[in-house]
């Protein structure tokens, strides 16, 4: 039994969603069917999940959201009419979408996640709908039902574990089931969804909780490409590439694939294929336990700017038995997570995204390092980007480093910080934003050109 998960781009419209259906008939396999809601038809365009946000802040601005709405249920009513549905299908998706917006707002996070979810909900009914009317035996899912079970964490869950279990019997079901993407429940019943673009971890909790032979995610591109195709014209595709590399390049910006999707189907060993629907027969992208490194030690460059780094140093730190565990501790009490902690012998420097790092929390940081740890220098550096070269041949091959750094002088790019990490699966390097992008065209030219 192989899972398939659908973005956003895949069913933006009818036409799409009938390139869905052929994909999915297409192989008796397919059986578990994630969807996500429709997304942008172009450029310019606005996913269906922006504009129940949209909803959803109107309302919780005492307007009464009626015009945001309208605009939700005329990209239902289009892709409806298209695709041929009876009035019976829009008028469930309109009945669902003002429950939603006539729902308690009590709590915000709450209230926002029931609407945000109302595109994944109605484009699973809508698909299966359209199965059946196809004549195929097509079910969609209710997560609550089949125990997609998550944190108590608005827009920002996570599944528990003990969700699998229940979700294992969906093996089990006939026909094609089609499963709503981006949320579940908490354990005492109220809705919430993942972080933004999360259907894709549900697609991999799915494959893992029912052991697929494969995890299929459906997106708009041919494959992973080393590096991205925005930046460098024509990049080389990537055919093979392990969970591990897939989620270091996820990390530093490749946006093909949620970062924390891949969590689940590491853990169980189950292979990933990344395809497209508007070329299906291209071979895609496999994500895999381990790949034939050969002679390509490299499988990506990626860079994401909205860094800072938190420079603290003392003299004699490295005989001050706790000054980091304190210094962490401070992150940990202002619940700021940290990202990296490149460290010298008497300094150590935490980086943090600047979204969690306002200049209030800044002042708030650094005072108290100064007076809590008596710090000797304390100081912040903003604007700074990772650039980041993965691939799981570097740990056997000699001169990596080396050719990285002759592509920083050749671009002319001064290095602010350097990070091997331990898995050595790839090096970290921090730039000033403004060079993020001629990093990472001078490093595929070395790497790939
Ligand atoms: N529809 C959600 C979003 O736009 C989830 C997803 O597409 O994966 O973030």
């Amino acid at each position: 039994m192989k899972t398939v998960k659908f973005g956003g781009s895949s069913l933006a419209s009818a036409e799409q969603i009938r390139k869905v259906c052929d994909i999915v008939i297409a192989d008796r396999t397919r059986r578990l069917v994630v969807v996500s809601a429709p997304g942008k038809r172009e450029d310019g365009d606005e996913k269906v999940t922006d504009l129940l946000i949209s909803v959803a802040e109107a309302r919780l601005a005492r307007r009464d959201g009626i015009d945001e709405l309208a605009r939700v249920v005329a990209r239902f009513a289009q892709i409806a009419e298209e695709l041929g549905m009876s009035a019976d299908t829009l008028d469930y998706i309109r009945q669902d979408l003002q429950a939603r917006l006539a729902a308690d707002t009590a709590d915000e996070g709450l209230f926002t996640d029931t609407l945000k979810a109302a595109g994944e909900a109605n484009c699973a009914r809508l698909v299966a709908d359209y199965l059946r009317r196809q004549g195929h035996e097509a079910h969609a899912i209710d997560p609550r039902e089949a125990g997609m079970i998550l944190s108590d964490e608005p827009g920002n869950a996570r599944v528990l574990q003990q969700a699998y279990g229940k979700l294992r019997q969906l093996r089990e079901r006939t026909g094609i089931s089609i499963f709503p993407g981006f949320f579940g429940y908490k354990e005492s019943g109220r809705l919430v969804t993942f972080p933004r673009g999360g259907s894709d971890i549900t697609g991999a909790i799915l494959a893992a909780a029912v052991d697929a032979e494969l995890y299929e995610n459906f997106t708009d591109v041919d494959s992973v490409y080393v590096a991205n195709p925005r930046l460098i014209e024509n990049p080389c595709a990537v055919a093979e590439i392990t969970y591990r590399e897939m989620r270091e390049l996820s990390y530093a910006g490749f946006s093909v694939f949620h970062d924390e999707a891949l969590e689940p189907v590491f853990h169980a060993g189950i292979p990933v294929a990344v395809k497209n629907t508007n070329n299906p027969m291209a071979p895609g992208t496999r994500i895999v336990p381990h790949r034939e490194i050969g002679n390509v030690p490299v499988v990506g460059i990626a860079g994401t700017a909205g860094f800072c780094s938190i420079y603290v140093s003392r003299y004699l730190m490295n005989r001050e038995i706790g000054f980091g565990r304190r210094l962490l501790q401070l992150f940990e009490d202002e619940a700021i997570p940290f990202e990296h902690t490149p460290s010298g012998i008497d300094n150590l420097s935490v980086i943090v995204r600047e979204e969690v790092f306002d200049h209030a929390t800044e002042e708030r940081v650094l005072r108290r390092i100064r007076t809590e740890l008596a710090a000797d220098e304390v100081s912040v550096e903003r604007g700074l980007a990772l650039i980041m070269v993965v691939g799981e041949g570097m740990r056997h091959t000699v001169g990596l480093a080396a050719r990285a750094t002759a592509a920083f002088a050749r671009a002319n790019v001064n290095l602010e910080m350097i990070n091997q990490g331990s898995s050595e699966v790839s090096m970290m390097f921090g730039v000033k934003d403004h060079d993020k992008d001629a990093t990472v065209q001078s490093l595929y030219s070395e790497f790939f050109d």
